[in-house]
């Protein structure tokens, strides 16, 4: 099957209930027994239930994986994976992470003694340095958040052939129709399903995908132990969303590119940040790992200050001052005051998150309305 027949029909059967086309929403806690711990494969819906078995399958096929797990949301789906080290291992992580992220990391995972390096990665050669017998765990994002940078994701899965490290990509900003890592070596992919998977900003959901087995088990295990399970509403409405993901992501990309191009001919911006244009610096590696460039950039004003950026974020009318990404929706966000708040502001500054970068997460609309917006909201400046 074809990637854009998967996201219709992999994984997913009629009802053999009543035939219905649609995956029923099963929403129930508990399921009735023949006998004592003989059942249909379903006893209880933190361990499983048929509308993520669904949704997992789904995840499994679109990222040409062996196994799907759905979580509560991403950051439980992060937490899970994170779980797989114990005190003592090291984890390396590109530094240009989303906020969320790095704070599970530093706050609620070193504390446990695991150590973290968190550094700039474009290739394996940044990560050799960092790497030893300790690492377990090499955690990167790519395309990134909020810088767009990109790693080459199957020098560093050589790399790590040698070593026993996981390599765990997030790849939220790709989505499995741009990028699938598992294919180029990686262990563990996560997704924020919150975004484009889901696609609507209607749900809060997050899904891994993996090839072995054992990291399967495991992961399983944590997901009814732990008990961070999505609904099966949610599963649905994940499930309803990943089915226009291949025409959503085309228009994302293409609506993308005209932005991309419009701001990079802006007197009043100084950088902009967007895989697909040639003058990024990894540009080479996005265009050999990636199917196209996605629907997330930034941008950086000359006037490098918060007041520029506020008062351009005041001023647009289509594009919305929120967090989040990947909807239908174009966003608008300042990742130094939102979602990368977290990250402590000498940190921040380092890794390039400069006052006045500007976060788009650009929709589905009519391109032409979102440049004059983003074109009304610069000339105020
Ligand atoms: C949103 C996001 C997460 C966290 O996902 P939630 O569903 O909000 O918990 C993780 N990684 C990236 C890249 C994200 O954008």
């Amino acid at each position: 099957m074809r990637f854009g027949t998967k996201v219709i029909h992999a994984g997913l059967h009629a009802d053999p209930a009543t035939g219905a086309i649609m995956t029923p929403i099963y929403q129930t806690s508990t399921y009735k027994q023949i006998a004592p711990n003989e059942h249909k494969g379903y006893a209880y819906a933190r361990t499983s239930n048929p509308t993520r078995t669904a949704l997992q399958d789904n995840i499994a096929a679109l990222e040409n994986a062996n196994y799907g797990i759905a979580f509560a949301s991403g950051m439980a789906a992060i937490d899970a994976v994170s779980r797989l080290l114990k005190p003592g291992d090291e984890i390396i992580a590109n530094s240009d992470l989303y906020g969320g992220t790095y704070r599970l990391l530093v706050n609620c995972l070193a504390p446990y003694g695991i150590k973290m390096h968190f550094i700039p990665i474009n290739e394996a050669s940044d990560v050799k340095p960092y790497l030893n017998d300790q690492t377990k765990l090499l955690w990167i994002e790519t395309p990134s958040n909020p810088l767009l940078s990109i790693i080459d994701i199957k020098s560093i899965a050589d790399l790590l052939k040698d070593h026993e490290a996981y390599l765990a990509v997030d790849n939220t900003f790709a989505t499995p129709f741009l990028q699938n890592p598992l294919d180029l070596g990686a262990d563990i992919v996560v997704h924020s399903a919150t975004k484009y998977l889901g696609g609507h900003s209607d749900v809060i959901i997050g899904v891994v995908a993996v090839n072995d087995e054992s990291i399967k088990d495991r992961l399983t295990f944590l997901q009814k132990s732990a008990g961070a399970v999505p609904g099966p509403m949610d599963c649905f409405l994940t499930l309803r969303g990943i089915k226009t993901l291949v025409v959503r992501m085309q228009r994302h990309c293409e609506n993308a590119t005209h932005i991309a191009h419009f701001l990079d001919n802006h007197p009043k911006v100084n950088k902009v940040f967007w895989p697909g244009l040639s003058t990024h610096p990894n540009h080479h590696i996005a265009a050999k790992q990636m199917k196209n460039f996605g629907g997330m950039l930034s941008f950086t004003l000359h006037n490098d200050t918060l007041e520029a950026a506020i008062k351009l974020m005041a001023n647009t009318e289509i594009f919305s001052l929120a967090e989040s990404l990947g909807g239908v929706e174009s966003l608008i966000g300042h990742p130094a005051s939102m979602t990368h708040a977290a990250i402590p502001t000498n940190e921040r500054q380092k890794i390039g998150v400069l006052d006045s970068l500007i976060r788009l997460s650009i929709g589905i609309e009519d391109y032409n309305d979102l440049i004059e917006d983003l074109s009304q909201a610069l000339d105020k400046l």
